[in-house]
């Protein structure tokens, strides 16, 4: 970059209250404490990064100071030599601290021994305190007796962006001021106007993709900007924007939820990896699909909001969302939401995001699966009312078992674990009929003929037959028929697919 090249932020800094950026409420109350001449001893601003606090802060000093007028003036003319030095940080009676590098006592007495000084060039001495939220407490104590007797010449003004950390009893000495979030619009205004006198071209996408990233700041959006002009030597657009913020665009993101709620796993997951690739920072795109998230539900159709129009999403975005809705509960939604919040730090915590990441579009997956909790109660209710018709129906003591798979389930359910494992571990069932059984025998137990026949003429008051036949025919034991079953489940393959090398050991009914 150029020796003599000033960032936008620097160059376009508010000289004036009419020029603060969306901070309307503020000015006007402070432009008629100025005109009607009731100036406070101390301020304090608080606000986020970057929404002008210093920048008040020094149009406050200018405005007490300027050499225009024989009093203080809403309006500093921004020529005198006060405006002037005070606007480049250098006027003797204007003093800008920041509490991060003069946190202690001493420091803070030395300031305050000087403020008893009448100022040389100025009608007020001014201390503007930054990030005042870092004092340490002897010197917010040292801040406090002055605050109690301000000498008549002193104007103190604080900034922070923790007012939380700023003492009760310093708060109660300042006129606090909040200074607002700046909105998606008035950044856009700005930025447009920014991009004319810098005869930049900046397409209007590529603008709504920077005011909404700087998130309120109007600082943060004007070092976005310098970088996407550095980036692209002037021609600004979307994709540029969307390459240097690591952001997938929202089309992207609207076409990948309705893949990650139609249940592909696969499609879901080779979808994450493309866009993984190109470059999407993974923190971004969870921010987009919880953005997402939001605005589907507020678009859901029995909340009756009407105010999708608002939504930051394209008229056909907003058509393909309408559709998800269609076939997605709200509760779901609500539970989508709440997971993808626990993944946020989840995310920040992992060493490796994109495993994680697989995880939380999974876990989607099966929310969206899944059906609500109502809905499981009814499934409930109505479970219980089959059981009670069945209890009705007069039913025999004893046990009915005509195939392989019912006479499994009967071993399992009697808790005969041991004739349960021998018989689906090491068996090859030939034939099976009601009271007649033909198998292999794998491991050649005898004894376990014997036991079982024992154990069907007990529970289902037959005699049985069975046959232990010497020759294999080579089939599969039914613990090998459930996990072959099992493994070509297209859910389950996704899954063994996603843990390289996994394989199946249990499978628990
Ligand atoms: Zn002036």
């Amino acid at each position: 970059m150029e020796n003599n090249y000033t960032v936008l932020a620097r160059k376009y800094r508010s000289q004036d209250f009419e020029s603060l950026i969306g901070q309307d409420v503020l000015v006007k109350t402070l432009t008629t404490a100025i005109n009607t001449g009731r100036i406070a001893h101390a301020y304090i601003f608080t606000g986020i990064r970057g929404t002008g606090k210093t920048s008040t802060a020094r149009i406050l000093a200018k405005a007490l100071n300027c050499l225009s007028s024989d009093h203080a003036t809403s309006k500093p003319c921004g020529v005198c030599e006060n405006c002037r030095a005070i606007a480049a940080g250098q006027h003797i009676d204007v003093m800008e601290i920041d509490a991060a590098s003069h946190t202690g006592v001493d420091n803070m007495r030395e300031i305050l021994d000087a403020a008893l000084y009448r100022p040389t060039n100025a009608r007020y001495k001014v201390y503007i305190i930054d990030e005042v939220h870092m004092l340490s407490t002897s010197a917010f104590n040292a801040l406090l007796k002055t605050l109690e007797e301000p000498p008549a010449h002193v104007i103190f003004i604080l900034a922070t962006t923790e007012i939380r950390k700023v003492p009760v009893t310093i708060l109660s000495r300042c006129q606090r001021f909040d200074l607002a979030r700046v909105p998606v619009e008035t950044l856009k205004k700005h930025f447009a106007w920014v991009a004319e006198q810098e005869k930049i071209e900046l397409s209007d996408g590529a603008n709504d993709l920077l005011a909404r990233a700087a998130d309120g700041s109007v600082r943060d959006g004007l070092s976005l900007l310098d970088q996407a002009i550095a980036q692209t030597g002037g021609h600004v657009d979307e994709g540029a924007v969307l390459d240097m913020l690591k952001r997938t665009d929202r089309g992207t993101v609207v076409n990948f939820m309705k893949i990650v709620l139609s249940g592909d796993v696969n499609a879901a997951l080779n979808k994450l990896d493309e866009i993984y690739n190109n470059g999407a920072d993974l923190t971004m795109l969870l921010n987009d699909m919880m953005e997402w998230t939001h605005w589907a539900t507020r678009m859901y159709p029995s909340l009756r909001l009407q105010d999708a129009t608002s939504s930051p999403y394209t008229a056909d975005q907003r058509e393909t969302i309408k559709k998800i809705n269609e076939n997605i509960s709200l509760n779901t939604l609500s539970r989508i939401w709440q997971v993808m919040v626990a993944a946020v730090s989840e995310l920040q915590m992992s060493t490796n995001q994109k495993q994680c990441f697989d995880m939380l579009i999974v876990r989607l997956m099966h929310i969206a699966d899944m059906p609500s909790i109502p809905e499981l109660l009814k499934q409930n209710t109505n479970n219980t009312q089959k059981e009670e018709i069945k209890k009705e129906t007069p039913k025999s003591d004893y046990l009915e078992i005509k195939t392989s798979e019912e006479l499994v389930n009967a071993l399992q359910n009697a808790r005969e674990l041991l004739l349960y494992s021998y018989y689906t571990n090491n068996l090859e069932i030939v034939n099976f009929e009601p009271q007649k059984i033909k198998y292999f025998d794998r491991k050649g137990d005898k004894d376990f003929s014997q036991k079982l026949t024992i154990w069907l003429k007990d529970k289902t008051n037959q005699n049985w037959t069975i046959e232990r036949i010497d020759e294999a025919p080579h089939q599969q034991t039914i613990s090998e028929q459930t996990k072959s079953e099992i493994e070509s489940d297209p859910m389950v393959a996704d899954a063994m697919n996603l843990f390289e090398g996994a394989e199946i050991v249990n499978i628990s009914k």
